[in-house]
């Protein structure tokens, strides 16, 4: 099963990606997560998309675009693809669909997952994931067992993202509502769009998901 995961920042698209990832051996293709290894690696890439990324805008379509279309048929993906993070503007949704096509898949679902942005920003200031696995938590909603200690690797050397701020989130929303948030029409005229609350806990948002994807 192929599926897109929709919404704002700090939705919850990466947390159900994971549970996905794991209970269907889905591969997660998250382009903000590449991006991120892009810059930490200093690829030339990543230097383009840096200062945009820091700022809460979006990064240009080909450079995702040609990102996704590396990974899409990979051999992680026998099983099926989420797309996290993409495609992000109208532009990306049609290049997502001549790719698609190119490589002879499609997709099966659009998931939306609709929370309020009071409860956004809440969630992006207290996100954080361990340096070592990349595990993602939440200093009051999904906090390590032990304090300082990742549950799933033992690390004890944790990240916080620089755009992850209650002043670049104003930004991030805007870019969201004004060039995201025109892919929900687009999908929901060919069928595929799917809402999902994602205000309540994470494992009932991955019981609504599961519910979605029979
Ligand atoms: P996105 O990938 O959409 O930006 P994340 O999955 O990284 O969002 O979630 C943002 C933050 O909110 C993380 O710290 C995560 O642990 C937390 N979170 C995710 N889903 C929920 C939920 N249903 N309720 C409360 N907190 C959540
Ligand atoms: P979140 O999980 O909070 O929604 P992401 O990790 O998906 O955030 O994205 C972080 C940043 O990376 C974005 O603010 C943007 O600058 C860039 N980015 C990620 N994916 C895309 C995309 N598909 N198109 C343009 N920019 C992107
Ligand atoms: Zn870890």
């Amino acid at each position: 099963m192929n599926i897109i995961l929709i919404g704002p920042p700090g939705a919850g698209k990466g947390t159900q990606a994971k549970f996905l990832e794991e209970k269907r051996g889905m591969c997660q293709l998250s382009t903000g997560d590449m991006l991120r290894a892009a810059i930490k690696n200093q690829d030339p890439l990543g230097m383009e998309a840096k200062s945009l990324m820091d700022a809460g805008k979006l990064v240009p379509d080909d450079l995702v675009v040609r990102m996704i279309e590396a990974r899409i048929s990979g051999p992680e993906c026998g099983n099926g693809f989420i797309l996290d993070g993409f495609p992000r503007t109208v532009p990306q949704a049609e290049a997502l669909d001549a790719m698609l096509a190119r490589h002879g898949k499609h997709l099966h679902a659009v998931i939306e997952l609709v929370v309020d942005d009071a409860a956004l920003v809440e969630r992006v200031s207290g996100r954080y994931t361990c340096a070592k696995c990349g595990a993602g938590y939440h200093d009051k909603f999904k906090p390590t067992a032990k304090a300082g200690v990742c549950d799933v690797c033992g690390g004890t050397e944790f990240t916080r993202r620089a755009d992850d701020n209650a002043e670049t989130m104003k930004t991030r929303l805007k870019a969201f509502y004004d060039q995201t948030a025109p892919i929900l029409p687009y999908y929901k005229a060919k069928g595929l769009l799917r809402q999902v609350d994602g205000m309540s806990a994470m494992t009932e948002v991955t019981a609504g998901i599961e519910a979605v994807l029979g």
